[in-house]
């Protein structure tokens, strides 16, 4: 954990903070939900859904208990649904990136974007880590990053007008090829393979735009960025022909996929396994008091990476979590069918199925 000091600055007081957004860490915001304690969620990744919406929005899952098959995304969709009542913060395109224990006992906990939480407890729900873009490993992209070398893309109205060179190709690069065609002034897709990963709807569309004399396609990698005099003025490209071409560009945008990384998680002195939080099956604490690990985050004999088995670990976690902030209090085991407090949590008419069973009548 660092000790690094945070700015001045008024944190969001929280319940709990999670890190990640995954299917796991979405079903923790319920489970803390039903026992009355809110929660802040954030994210690396500019959506919710982790791994589902990331790596495999469209495929089929069929082992989540009473949805016989849903996608990916479906899954993301109906657990936002579920834990709507609970309102939890969600603070996505952000790492977090420190955890600090005060003197309270209680975190302050600060992301790459500057937002600062005070919680009682954190549960990291952080997967296989945080997904970050494969980097361009050209001469002069690093210095650029952020200024003209892009990964991700912010505000589309940044690349009216320049001469943009686009990396990649996958979906995301050639989305927003398409995208920006008409809106830059010269647009050049480099891709080191002369096919694509992309939907082949929109190769065809690339091609159409290329024969229409609209933007171009090179097969080749971006060996170095020619930043004399600082700032972007073209890219060499390293052909398949072996011929090394000069691009007049002053923005680039590079989508090369995301990879996972544990990142700072690492540096917060807690025990790992591998590469993995060690957590006790009781509590999915790990061994720092008040932080809890939940999902593919976490390590314990017997474990399997599965969203069911995260699903039990964030119920757990949520117990534990509150006698952690109620010390000394028992925390009972209460029905949602039955407990009308539960009900006044999830703002549910208690006496619904009856109205319901008698109208049915
Ligand atoms: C192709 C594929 C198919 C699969 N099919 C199934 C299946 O059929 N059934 C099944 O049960 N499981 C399946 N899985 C596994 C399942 O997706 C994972 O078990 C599940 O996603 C784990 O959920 P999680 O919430 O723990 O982590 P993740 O889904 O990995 O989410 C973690 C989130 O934490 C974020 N994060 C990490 N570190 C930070 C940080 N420092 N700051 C901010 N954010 C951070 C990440 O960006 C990520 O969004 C499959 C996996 C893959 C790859």
């Amino acid at each position: 954990m660092t000790l690094s000091h945070f700015p001045e600055q008024q944190p969001l007081l929280t319940d709990a903070v999670i890190i990640g957004a995954g299917p796991v860490g979405l079903f923790q915001v319920f489970e803390l939900g039903l026992l009355g304690l809110k929660a802040q969620v954030v994210d690396s990744l500019a959506q919710p859904g982790g791994q589902c919406t990331e790596l495999y929005p469209d495929k089929p899952i069929y082992d989540i208990p009473a949805v016989p098959v849903c996608t990916g995304r479906e899954l993301t969709e109906r657990l936002l649904e579920q834990i709507a009542p609970f309102s939890p913060g969600l603070h996505l395109g952000q790492e977090v990136n420190r955890v600090q224990r005060l003197a309270s006992g209680r975190f302050l906990v600060g992301t790459s974007a500057g937002a600062l939480f005070e919680a009682g407890v954190v549960i990291i729900a952080a997967g296989v880590g945080a997904f970050q873009a494969r980097r361009l490993d050209a001469i002069g992209a690093a210095e650029l990053e952020g200024s003209a070398v892009h990964y991700r893309v912010s505000d589309p109205a940044a690349f009216a007008g320049r001469d943009l060179v686009i990396c990649g190709g996958g979906d995301s690069a050639l989305d927003w090829a398409l995208a920006l065609a008409d809106k830059a002034r010269s647009l050049v897709l480099v891709h080191r393979r002369e096919e694509f990963r992309a939907a082949p709807a929109s190769v065809a569309k690339l091609r159409a735009l290329q024969h229409e004399g609209r933007a171009d396609l090179l097969t080749g990698t971006v060996r170095e960025l020619d930043t004399a005099g600082g700032g972007l003025h073209a890219v060499r490209v390293l052909c398949a022909d072996g011929v090394t071409r000069r691009i007049a560009a002053d923005q680039l945008l590079v989508f090369f996929g995301l990879h996972p990384k544990l990142g700072p998680i690492a540096d917060w002195g807690l025990e790992l396994e591998r590469k993995s939080l060690k957590v006790d099956t009781a509590r999915f604490e790990t061994s720092s008091p008040g932080i809890f690990a939940v999902g593919d985050i976490n390590a314990y004999p017997g474990k399997k990476k599965l969203i069911l088995s995260g699903f039990h670990e964030a119920a757990l976690a949520a117990f534990a979590a509150k006698e952690h902030l109620s010390p000394g209090e028992k925390v009972r085991l209460q029905y949602t069918t039955t407990s009308p407090i539960m009900h006044r949590r999830l703002g549910v008419d208690a006496g619904q199925g009856e109205a319901q069973s008698q109208t049915a009548a």
